[in-house]
């Protein structure tokens, strides 16, 4: 098979890239950098099968021609990260949106070739009394446009929207794959993500940064599993036209908790400070308190139960930190 993964030099793009290495297929992989890193598939560069564009998704020419000779596409690249979407909103909007566009576009006119979407646990939006677990088909509830949090939701909903009209009205296979807090080795805590920047202040041995009262809660995702969940998707048959929760219900902690962990795990003599959220997010943020993926329709359709531990996840992110200084 040949795969074409569209932000492939990021987090779960490169993880991705090299589980579908292992398989022996071919990957190809169109990344701008704008948030992924060359060092996150520089060991990739001498495998077999292995190719890369530096280049954004927006150049139709490139895209065109690198969807023609595909059979499947993985459409990752995105603006990610509560803190980026916050800090860069008009380009998250043009990513997310456009972006997808040109994906759905180039994959129907090459042929209809697959498209895999990654989607987002956020497209569910906020808390609601007496509601923690999310399911495929549950309501959205959003804040508003004046919180820029909300425009990430949106704009993943609006390319979900695209892969079922292009489903409905072009016959285009495409699945919809919501990832619930994934987390591993080369993610970084630059656009907020709190695993990695909670170990890296721990390893440093600065406070760490726990937002609010640290009592909401959320179910982290090791990379390996969401990455195993996709693959077994993009295959199955079963999947196409619909959307799926990827995450770990079992990894269910408290940020507070996860705060000692880290700090337990690196060795580390930080001190645990509570922050409240208007100093590092804008007016108005609103954070979910709990958030917990129903996962029974992937198990349901492909029999993917999560194998990774939340010891085991973040001792690899620790030495994966401890590795890089
Ligand atoms: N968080 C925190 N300290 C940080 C970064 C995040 O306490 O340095 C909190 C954040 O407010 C949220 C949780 O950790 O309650 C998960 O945040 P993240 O941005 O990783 O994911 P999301 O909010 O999208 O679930």
């Amino acid at each position: 098979m040949k795969n074409l993964i569209t932000g492939g030099a990021g987090f779960i793009g490169s993880h991705l890239a090299e589980a579908l290495l292992k398989q022996k297929e071919e990957v190809v992989v169109v990344d701008d950098l704008s948030t992924g890193r060359m060092d996150n598939i520089n060991h990739l560069r001498k495998e077999k099968g292995f190719s890369y564009h530096i280049d954004t998704i927006m150049n139709e020419h490139l895209m065109k021609r690198l969807t023609q000779k595909s059979d499947v596409i993985f459409h990752l690249a995105a603006a990610v990260g509560v803190k980026y979407i916050i800090d860069n909103p008009l380009k998250s909007i043009e990513t997310n949106v456009k972006g997808t566009e040109m994906v759905f576009k180039l994959a129907d006119r090459a042929g209809k070739k697959k498209v895999i979407l990654a989607s987002t646990s956020e497209i569910y939006g906020k808390d609601r009394p007496g509601k923690r677990v999310f399911k495929e088909e549950d309501d959205r509830l959003l804040g508003s446009t004046s919180i820029s949090r909300w425009s990430y939701s949106c704009t993943k909903a609006l390319d979900e929207f695209l892969a079922l009209a292009y489903r409905r009205e072009r016959g285009l296979p495409v699945i919809i794959a919501r990832f619930f807090n994934t987390c591993g080795p080369r993610q970084t805590g630059r656009y907020g993500m709190v695993v990695p920047r909670f170990i890296k202040q721990a390893i440093d041995n600065r406070p760490i940064t726990v937002y609010g009262d640290g009592k909401q809660t959320r179910c982290f995702t090791d990379v390996q599993d969401t990455v195993k969940a996709v693959i077994l998707l993009s295959k199955n048959p079963n999947a196409i036209g619909e959307a799926f929760n990827i995450g770990n219900p079992d990894n269910k902690i408290t940020i507070n908790a996860l705060a000692k962990r880290a700090k337990s795990l690196a060795g580390s003599k930080s001190r645990i400070k509570h922050v409240p959220y208007e100093k590092v997010y804008e007016k108005g943020f609103e954070d979910m308190r709990h958030r917990e993926p129903d996962i029974s329709k992937l198990k349901q359709i492909t029999g993917f139960v999560p194998e990774t531990d939340m010891n085991h996840m973040l001792s690899r992110i620790v030495g994966y930190l401890k590795s890089r200084g």
